[in-house]
């Protein structure tokens, strides 16, 4: 699936909005864009950047087919210039190499499009120099400033700019890209549930141990559900073993919340499942269980948060999880 794409289904009412500007040559010559990762902050500046140039540009909108249009998308055309923090944040060399090279001769055309991902982590220094070039653009230069955190930028950048917040997407939205990109339904509902963020849920979605641990995690929790000792089993030989590094422990913590949110839900009434191919059986198991035990459920899920933060070994916390939860439900 192209960049494009994505924007597409994400950012629609931005695009046609965008595409007028490009259309009519109304770009004003900063725009900040703000939001979570994966709303599509660079995909819609990179579509923008398309617009501009494409060699058959429809109303401000990209080809997607021509050079110009492949050249953006790859990085390759010398008047769209993107610059990302080099290590932990953007440096005032950075800012300088990239005014020099708006101030060469020879590059292709007369406007210039600059593409600064993460502007918060810029220096203070390099965002004083950049200050300076966007109080005197040289040329017709439009500049997409992207971050997470607007509230971390210079409010003297901010007031140049024009602030675009892009919404995060919505579980069903995220299911969708997913199911279009080949994600199986079942996985697809899951990742949407698990994040807002399309980047993380494709890293989900590759990520070798995912599909194994989202399996046990299921098969532990039912288990528990079902008042069976085995749960206990699975801690050490399914859900630990599976688990070998830092990365593993966040998507098994992240899988725990939801399975904690998922129950109050099926509790209350909701009729799908972040884990459909549990859902029956889940659901079979909390009709048995008061309400007020699976909310008081939820909330020791929630509290392997706060013992994980007060550094209790991972494991340690899982077992007294495990624990609490048959106490909660069956005690
Ligand atoms: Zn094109």
């Amino acid at each position: 699936m192209t960049a494009t794409n994505k924007v597409k289904n994400l950012q629609p009412r931005l695009m046609n909005y965008f595409a007028k500007l490009v259309a009519t040559k109304k770009l004003a010559h900063a725009y900040l864009f703000a939001g979570p990762e994966g709303a599509g902050k660079r995909e819609l500046a990179v579509w923008i950047a398309q617009g501009i140039y494409c060699e058959h540009a429809a109303a401000g909108r990209p080809c997607l087919e021509c050079s110009e249009c492949h050249r953006i998308a790859a990085g390759n055309q010398p008047d769209v210039v993107y610059v990302a923090p080099d290590g932990l944040s953007i440096k005032v060399e950075q800012i300088r190499f990239l005014k020099d090279e708006f101030s060469k001769s020879g590059v292709e055309s007369n406007k210039k499009v600059f593409i600064i991902e993460n502007a918060e982590k810029m220096t203070v220094s390099a965002a004083n120099s950049l200050l300076k070039f966007l109080e005197e653009p040289s040329g017709q230069v439009v500049a997409f400033l992207l971050t997470t955190q607007p509230a971390a930028l210079l409010p003297t950048i901010v007031s140049r700019c024009q602030l675009f917040e892009l919404q995060p997407l919505s579980a069903r939205q995220l299911t969708a890209l997913l199911e279009a990109e080949n994600v199986p339904r079942e996985k697809a509902v899951l990742l949407g549930r698990l994040t807002n963020s399309l980047e993380r849920a494709r890293q989900l979605a590759q990520a070798p141990v995912f599909d194994k641990l989202s399996g046990s995690v299921c098969q532990w929790y039912l288990h528990i559900l079902q008042n069976d000792w085995r749960c206990f089993v699975e801690v050490q030989t399914k859900l630990m073993a599976e688990v070998t590094n830092k990365e593993d422990e966040k998507i098994l913590l992240d899988l725990l919340l939801l399975l904690g949110k998922d129950s109050l839900e099926l509790t209350n009434g909701e009729k799908e499942s972040a884990f459909k191919k549990y859902q029956t059986r889940f659901a079979e198991q909390l009709a048995g269980i008061s309400s007020a035990r699976v909310a008081e459920g939820t909330e020791l899920f929630l509290q392997t948060l706060y013992l994980l933060r007060i550094n209790v070994s991972f494991q340690n916390t899982i077992e007294a999880l495990t624990l609490k939860l048959c106490r909660c439900y069956h005690g």
